[in-house]
């Protein structure tokens, strides 16, 4: 597997669990630490969430699995050369680099990816600090681009007060930034309607539990039009969130709490400012009978210092693998990965990478197993050819100079976390710097 996140451990627990053909897995990562958006996606505030990373560990545990974290596939070793030492390969390296809004003023100090803000909470190790770290400094109000449940994610880590996120597993750094940000308002604009929102209830009903913050929505943003309607009277996901949003039509900002808000038929013009941003031209939009949004050519301004826009993810190639532009995934057909438009043998993909940025993590076991019974199939019917023994992936990678990080070095990582949580009376805190997580190796190998 290329990527040990949940899609490359659901697929190496799906391979380790059958016994028709003998397999042994490597689960390659180019992080010293495994589990993926589970480390550093899913957002520090749902620990119960992130205790998915307790069943995933399980599986790296398995004898016949084994976790080769700080390898760059493409950097320290080529596609065709780990091709030549393994049968097969699973590309699970999901999607890790934001969608842009194409917009004017995007790259000005003040406008961050969701992706940026979201790797700097969590402690991804590239994480550009100095950025976030600038475009978060003073900011009083913040409008985060999308009503996805990354957009939820995001504006309710910045509405939370610094106690509500103090037990958090967030570095110290991070925690410090965050509260001394005087955040007194935050906009979720979406460009459609709430009928056509992509957040779902349960993530939404929690912005109104926040210790210090108000949730807003204007009355007049949830009056449906009849196709609207129809689409909240087929898709429960759709009435339960209306019913939530109109529950809050009531509440009024109350003095010396954050607002809040969210707003919909707003789609972004441009972002304003000079040096750094300033609010957002906003163009008011209509939804058609196909849910297509319209713009009206009416336009207002929100006044931001900080702008996310969470708009979505999208995956890479990696070097010599191709990936579809416009989707951003590589071409398969069922996880068979597909070179200019013929199944390329031996080689499959699963979870993000292959489907896109959709779903709950357990989306990924589903498709893992989809992608693994291809896999099985090809090897059953000998499409999938193997080729017999050859050096030890490992030792060819520490011959090329790489470091990996096996699965007891992860275990140092992991109990130096535990332990750095431990002295502010926390179950964890992670270390940010890729040069701490390996210091955590060095100090467990010296003993
Ligand atoms: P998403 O669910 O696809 O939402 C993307 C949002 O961006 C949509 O509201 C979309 O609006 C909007 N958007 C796209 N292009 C835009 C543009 N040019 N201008 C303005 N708005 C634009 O993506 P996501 O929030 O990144 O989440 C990715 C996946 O992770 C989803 O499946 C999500 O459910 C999952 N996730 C789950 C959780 C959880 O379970 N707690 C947490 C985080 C993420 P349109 O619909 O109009 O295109």
């Amino acid at each position: 597997m290329v990527g040990a996140g949940p899609a490359g451990i659901y697929a190496a627990d799906a391979l380790t669990r059958q016994d028709a053909v003998p397999v042994a897995v490597d689960l390659i990562d180019r992080l010293p630490t495994p589990f993926g958006l589970v480390r550093h996606g899913i957002a520090p505030d749902h620990p119960k969430m992130r205790a998915i990373r307790d069943t995933l560990h399980r599986s790296l545990d398995d004898p016949l699995v084994r976790f080769v974290g700080n390898v760059d596939v493409g950097t320290d070793i080529s596609l065709d050369e780990l091709r030549r030492h393994v049968d097969a390969v699973i590309y699970t390296y999901g999607a890790s680099v934001d969608r842009q809004l194409g917009i004017e003023g995007e790259e000005l100090p003040g406008s961050l990816a969701a992706t940026d803000l979201v790797a700097w909470y969590t402690g991804h190790p590239d994480a550009d600090r100095e950025r976030v770290e600038a475009a978060l400094a003073g900011v009083r109000s913040a409008v985060v681009i999308g009503v996805g449940n990354v957009a939820l994610d995001v504006g309710r880590v910045l509405a939370r007060t610094a106690p509500e996120l103090e037990p958090t597993d967030m570095p110290q750094h991070v925690l410090d930034v965050l509260a001394a940000m005087p955040v007194e308002e935050v906009t979720i604009l979406g460009r459609r309607g709430p009928a056509q929102a992509a957040f779902t209830t349960q993530e939404l009903r929690e912005l109104d539990g926040l210790e210090g913050a108000t949730v807003l929505v204007d009355a007049a943003d949830l009056v449906l039009d009849p196709e609207a309607e129809e689409r909240a009277s087929t898709d429960r996901n759709v009435s339960r969130n209306l019913a939530v949003m109109r529950g809050w039509v009531d509440h009024v900002p109350t003095p010396g709490r954050t607002q809040l808000r969210l707003r919909f038929f707003g789609r972004p013009v441009r972002l304003l400012g000079e040096d750094r941003v300033t609010g957002v031209e906003v163009e008011r939009t209509a939804v058609d009978g196909d849910g297509r949004v319209m713009g009206t050519g009416e336009l207002s301004v929100i006044p931001a210092d900080l702008v996310v826009r969470s708009v979505g993810y999208r995956g890479l190639p990696l070097p010599g693998l191709p990936v579809d532009e416009r989707s951003g995934t590589v071409p398969n057909e069922d996880g068979r990965v597909l070179r200019e438009g013929r199944v390329s043998p031996g080689e499959y993909a699963a979870g993000w990478i292959k489907r896109g940025p959709s779903g709950v993590v357990g989306t990924n076991k589903h498709d893992a197993r989809e992608t693994v019974a291809r896999l099985l199939a090809d090897a059953a019917d000998g499409t999938l050819r193997t080729h017999g023994p050859v050096d030890d992936l490992v030792d060819e990678l520490v011959r090329r100079g790489a470091r990996p990080v096996l699965l007891d070095d992860w275990r140092a990582i992991d109990a130096a976390e535990i332990a750095l949580g431990a002295t502010r009376g926390r179950a964890r805190t992670t270390l940010h710097e890729r040069e701490s997580l390996l210091a955590a190796v060095r100090a467990a190998a010296a003993g």
